[in-house]
């Protein structure tokens, strides 16, 4: 039985983010249960980056990250993963709202009109946020795992855990094949299976809910959309944004509750999708390319869990990563390793209070 340092529970970015940052220091074995890393929420996101999203606790973690995702170090990518687009968070009576330290501007309905043609008369004010950006979420997600490999890291796909026990200092882990590891440390970076794979290893679950999310890929009869701006409602009931030419990707901004599973679209969702896209601007429908459906995981107050487990010693939990997990993702994995291995955190995450992602604060 092979013993490792570290074993972390998932490879998707959550997984990958923080086993970049520790690789160098620890002996880490990365499980995924998956033919490949990325299969389940990591792969099915809608690839934007908008500080503004995800509450006052999750902004900072975004905005932290930011600069990272625009230029990374030299030794991690070639290129930055952000595609500027700007997002337009449209409202019908109230000016919407973004938190106080991210910059945006308040948009009147006649320049809306010029941004986004053929806009339906009821949406009266947007405010426009310039930062929001697309992210190469492929490129990123095998810039972490490329990091990880090059620092020492392995990566074991079709590696299911199945239970671990802790005995002494140790864990003594169970795959679904038979065969067994060993760790200090097991980090739960499960995603949408984190609370199964807490109770797989003898913890308590922290109530992490899977929410499922509905993508549909649009023809429309209108050109000129690539770089539309994410247009997003200010009261969450749909959001989109340019894909090619003449497409979009469109969401209902649903949060359907969930068993972890392999996430499929459901008909009536994406009939949603297009009747909510039908109420904000008068392009034809012409056809659904495509459409898929991820999980969104979140803990009871929507906020990530990174840190050790308040009972059961060398389970490290990393999830509730919710709608936001690819944007957060450099400085979560910073946080995260300086939380895991004990060491000063990151310049770049130094003001961020670690305590507030603590499992603790469930009791
Ligand atoms: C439709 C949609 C749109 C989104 N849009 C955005 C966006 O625009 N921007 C953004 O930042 N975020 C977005 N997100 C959220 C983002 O995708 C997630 O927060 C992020 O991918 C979570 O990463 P993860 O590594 O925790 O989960 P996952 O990618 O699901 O990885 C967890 C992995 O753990 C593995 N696993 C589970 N159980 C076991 C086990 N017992 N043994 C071994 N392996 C196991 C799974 O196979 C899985 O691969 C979106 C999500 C969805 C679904």
């Amino acid at each position: 039985m092979i013993h490792w340092d570290i074993v972390i529970v998932g490879g998707g970015i959550a997984g990958a983010s923080l086993g970049a940052q520790i690789a160098a220091s620890r002996r880490t074995l990365i499980i995924e249960a998956e033919e490949h890393c990325g299969y389940h929420s990591t792969g099915r996101s809608a690839a934007f980056f908008l500080e503004s999203y995800g509450g006052p606790i999750v902004s900072p973690l975004s905005a932290a990250s930011a600069d990272f995702l625009g230029n990374p170090p030299s030794d991690f990518a070639d290129s930055g993963f952000l595609h500027r687009r700007g997002a337009l968070h449209l409202s019908q009576s109230e000016w919407p709202q973004v938190p106080p330290q991210v910059v945006a501007r308040r948009v009147e309905r006649d320049e809306l009109e010029q941004m986004v043609p053929g806009i339906a008369p009821r949406w009266t004010k947007a405010l426009f946020e310039p930062s929001c950006a697309d992210i190469d979420v492929a490129a990123l997600h095998a810039a972490f795992l490329r990091q990880f490999r090059r620092n020492g890291g392995a990566v074991m796909t079709r590696a299911r855990l199945r239970s671990a026990r802790r005995g002494g200092e140790s864990w003594r882990i169970a795959l679904e094949d038979g065969s067994a590891l060993g760790a200090n440390v097991l980090v739960n970076a499960a995603g949408a299976w984190a609370d199964d794979v807490a109770d797989a290893c003898g913890a308590q679950r922290l109530g992490i809910a899977p929410k499922r999310r509905t993508m549909v890929q649009l023809k429309v009869g209108r050109t000129g959309l690539k770089n539309l701006p994410l247009i997003n409602d200010s009261q969450g009931r749909f959001y989109f944004k340019g894909e090619s030419d003449q497409s979009i990707w469109l969401s209902p901004h649903d949060e359907i509750a969930t068993d972890p599973c392999d996430a499929a679209p459901d008909e009536v969702d994406v009939a949603t999708a297009i009747d909510r896209f039908q109420g904000v601007v008068d392009w034809p429908v012409e056809r659904i390319e495509r459409s898929w459906a991820g999980l969104r995981s979140f803990a009871p107050d929507r906020v990530p869990v990174y840190g050790f487990d308040a009972q059961v010693p060398g389970f490290f939990w990393c999830a509730g990563q919710g709608g936001f997990g690819i944007q957060t993702s450099p400085a979560a994995g910073l946080l995260g390793a300086s939380i895991l291995l004990g060491g000063p955190p990151h310049a770049s995450v130094a003001h961020i209070d670690p305590t507030s992602f603590s499992p603790a604060r469930f009791g």
